[in-house]
């Protein structure tokens, strides 16, 4: 038996500890140390985007974004928000925490991303944003996107906690929002184990993120007007990921270079990979997935057993967020099927890109993977 082979492993240099060396010897370890300072201002410039909020997680990130636009804007209660039905709960949850309806768009079924000639048929007057999700490696179609919220008047809210360091023809990921989020969890390729950014270049916007992260502390300490999470990130988390980003250009370098090897070992499987380019963008291999083609006898489950039982571990995609039972519960769910998602979830499944695996360990997951169609 092989050893465990995880679907992901994150890698460190000497600078992580050498910044998280630094916390410990001056005592800086709270939420207003200089590297939170410091993550702010380059991951914010490397973005393109003025201001930059270091939250606990991306999902926090989303939360006090979805929440600040909706005071800033006057968003009425009940508004309506787009968002890729193939996607994590994280938007959708905060949509409806913070009062608002989340609009579910089907994916495209290529990229995996929104298909942005579905957007339009599910604007109504409520309609206020849409959240873009860079999918598992491959921005979303942000020409198209642009151009539909300008002609409706909507915000972007741009999930980009699967793009660091992706760009769409040429312009980083987390440039194109009103807003934009990122998340710095163990598997990302910019992380601190938990962590999240807010981006924005809007001085009004930043300050209601600002309050709605921090318990809506106002200058008069301990007088609150509003209800708000504790949703700082610390100074030791801050450390570790300045120095993750420091290495970007090389996390995703080797990323490419895993998923080229993947595409050439499994380019003959009866299924859909990860695509590797499309006419404006570079995959950079966030992850590396796979659709079992519809007339293959077995689904994502089984697949992920039979790797599971080849010490291999393989992730399930999305559950679709229009399938979602809580959301069934809540009662905010039209009748509509998005077949696209619907069928990526029920066959489509991703493996291992940790950062150290070896061709030999590469090679054995492919033969495994054929393994899977014999
Ligand atoms: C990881 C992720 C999140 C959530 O980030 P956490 O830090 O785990 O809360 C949100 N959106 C997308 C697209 C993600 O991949």
């Amino acid at each position: 038996m092989t050893d465990f082979i995880p679907v992901f492993e994150p890698v460190f240099t000497e600078k992580e500890k050498e910044y998280l060396n630094d916390c410990i010897e001056t005592g800086w370890i709270g939420s207003n140390g200089q590297y939170i300072k410091k993550l702010e201002k380059d991951f914010s410039k490397y973005c393109n985007q003025q201001f930059g909020s270091c939250v606990s997680n991306g999902s926090a990130a989303l939360d006090v974004a979805i929440r600040a636009m909706k005071d800033l804007y006057k968003w009425e209660d009940f508004s309506e928000i787009i968002i890729p039905s193939f996607n994590i709960i994280s938007a959708a949850q905060s949509c409806i925490y913070n009062k608002l309806k989340p609009v579910f768009v089907d994916a495209e079924p290529n990229t995996w991303n929104i298909d942005t000639t579905k957007i339009e048929e599910q604007i109504t007057p409520k309609t206020k944003a849409i959240v873009v999700v860079h999918i598992y490696g491959l921005p979303s179609d942000m020409e198209p996107i642009v151009e539909i919220a300008k002609k409706h008047n909507l915000k972007i809210i741009e999930d980009s906690a699967q793009a660091h360091g992706q760009s769409y023809r040429g312009k980083k990921c987390g440039s194109f929002g009103d807003v934009s989020t990122f998340s710095f969890f163990t598997n990302k390729h910019v992380t601190c184990g938990e962590g999240g950014i807010v981006l924005t270049s809007d001085k009004e916007l930043l300050d209601k993120i600002n309050y709605y992260k921090n318990l809506c502390f106002t200058s008069n300490k301990f007088v609150h007007n509003d209800l708000g999470w504790n949703y700082r990130m610390s100074n030791l988390q801050a450390a570790v990921a300045c120095a993750q980003l420091e290495n970007i250009d090389k996390t995703i370098a080797k990323k490419r270079e895993l998923g080229s090897i993947y595409q050439n070992m499994l380019k003959d499987i009866p299924a859909k990979l990860s695509v590797d380019k499309t006419d404006y963008a570079n995959n950079h291999y966030w992850i590396f997935g796979i659709v079992i083609d519809k007339n293959v006898p077995i689904n994502a489950k089984q697949a992920i057993m039979k790797m599971r039982e080849e010490n291999i571990e393989t992730r399930p995609f999305f559950y679709p967020m229009h399938n979602q039972p809580v959301f069934k519960e809540l009662g905010i769910l039209d009748n509509k099927k998005r077949e696209i998602s619907e069928n990526i979830y029920e066959k489509g499944f991703y493996i291992p890109m940790g950062m150290n695996l070896t061709l030999t360990t590469l090679e054995f997951i492919s033969e495994k993977i054929h393994n899977l169609f014999k």
